[in-house]
């Protein structure tokens, strides 16, 4: 008989047996070790020797403790992962946090639990990354794209409260750059309507809004971490959180629906479907694994000291760019709002710098300085187009982004950066904001 729930999603407890449930997967050893070690630690160029020479004796103690160790018995949905979602779920002190693939899938199971279908609206940003909006385009929703705050660069309430329908079953704030959106207004909003709100906080793991941690505001919140992300967990991950009762669910909504608390006749569990907000839904699987967990448990651990480093060189750019007319750098922290500092996003105004942002960014990549900004407005894609959005007529309802996209709005990177290369990005956008004003 199968223990009721026990590990992580989907353990069956054998017993003593002389061939165990875990002999079913092929077995990760001393081989697999060392490869993860190379990887994680590459040889430097020019090290090569004693490189080798140290991975000799690494390799040489890890088969060494292989000797005498046993297979990890559980590779997904284990009790790592139940480790790290109890961490993750005091840290942000919610209620539930499951860890999933990628923030991506956390959106989706969080509007599959809105029963979000073809014809229904969801208002989501401008400006983010398309994952945002993947779910609602896939199953034929119509996305409404909410206008931006010029200084966030966030989702403008006031514009959310113009395009608010009767058809909209979702609002979709992003913490863009880890920068907190104006959640207050946007949660009045909502709740007036009973809209869901799902967080979009990809960026945004360990800020804060009014005392509230990021991602735990709405009634879902979905992180990401991706190699890309302020933390990561190996390169892909996901934690989806919140603080309602369906919380209960999360677990089987991450896992198919798989409920071995039940049990159909003659087999070992039952497969439920999800209660929606109007009505019962699949569940799809986005499993993770315990060598992921592992990473992001480590780095849970040191959460406040990544932020601090970011927040240090953020600051250290901020009082540079003070007496420097035309750049409009983010806001610090404050009582109400504590930012990640994923991202350092910075404005010129080009009415003072005599040119504009395309200018800014094509001089700053002439000089060396990473400026990748990732994010675009999502309308102006192939993708919307193809499924009949109308860029003009959306571009015409979003002034504010065209004019940030268009002409005022980068962002620079915060981390890992040495001093010296924070030192030297500041000095290269001073420069070129200078050559821009002398009009070269
Ligand atoms: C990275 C990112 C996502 C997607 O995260 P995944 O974990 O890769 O699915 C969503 N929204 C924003 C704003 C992002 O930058």
């Amino acid at each position: 008989m199968p223990e009721k729930e026990s590990g992580g999603d989907f353990r069956y407890s054998t017993g003593e047996a002389s061939v165990p449930w875990a002999a079913v997967g092929e077995h990760l050893g001393a081989c697999e070790a060392k490869s993860v070690i190379r990887f994680l630690a590459r040889a430097e160029e020019g090290a090569q020797a004693s490189y080798d020479e140290r991975m000799q004796a690494v390799d040489a103690a890890l088969d060494a403790l292989f000797e005498v160790a046993g297979p990890a018995t559980k590779l997904s949905l284990g009790d790592t992962v139940n480790q790290l979602e109890e961490a993750a779920a005091d840290l942000l002190d919610c209620r539930y946090a499951s860890f999933i693939t990628n923030a991506t899938h956390g959106f989706e199971v969080a509007l599959k639990y809105a029963n979000l279908g073809p014809g229904d609206e969801v208002i989501a940003p401008a400006i983010s990354f398309i994952a945002t909006i993947a779910y609602p385009l896939g199953v034929g929703a119509k996305v409404v794209f909410a206008d931006l705050d010029p200084r966030t660069v966030n989702m403008d309430p006031e514009d959310v409260a113009r395009k608010v329908t009767d058809k909209t079953k979702a609002i979709i704030p992003v913490h863009i750059g880890g920068y907190p959106v104006d959640m207050g207004p946007i949660m009045e909003i909502a709740r007036e309507r009973d809209i869901a709100v799902i967080e979009d906080a990809a960026h945004a793991f360990g800020g804060s809004y009014k005392g509230q941690m990021l991602g735990t505001i709405g009634d879902f919140g979905a992180f990401s971490f991706h190699e890309v992300k302020n933390i990561t967990s190996f390169g892909e991950g996901g934690l989806l959180v919140t603080n309602s009762d369906w919380g209960e669910n999360l677990k089987k909504a991450r896992f198919l629906g798989l409920d071995l608390s039940k049990q159909i006749k003659n087999w070992l569990y039952d497969v439920v479907a999800l209660p929606g907000k109007y009505g019962p839904f699949a569940a799809g699987n986005y499993s993770s694994t315990e060598i992921q967990a592992l990473c992001l448990l480590n780095q849970l651990g040191r959460l406040e000291s990544i932020i601090d480093e970011r927040r240090r060189n953020a600051e250290y750019l901020n009082e540079r760019f003070a007496s420097v007319e035309g750049l409009i750098t983010p806001r610090g922290d404050d009582a109400d709002v504590k930012p990640t500092w994923h991202l350092y996003l910075i404005q010129v105004d080009p009415a003072v710098t005599g040119a504009d942002v395309q200018t800014f960014k094509a001089k700053l990549t002439e000089k060396g300085i990473t400026n990748i900004p990732h994010f675009a407005p999502m309308y102006k894609f192939d993708l919307c187009k193809s499924l009949g959005y109308d860029e003009d007529a959306i571009a015409a309802s979003c002034p504010n982004t065209e004019e940030i996209f268009n002409h005022r709005f980068t962002h620079l990177p915060l981390y890992p950066l040495s001093q010296e290369q924070v030192e030297a990005m500041a000095d290269k956008v001073i420069e070129t904001v200078e050559e821009m004003k002398a009009g070269k």
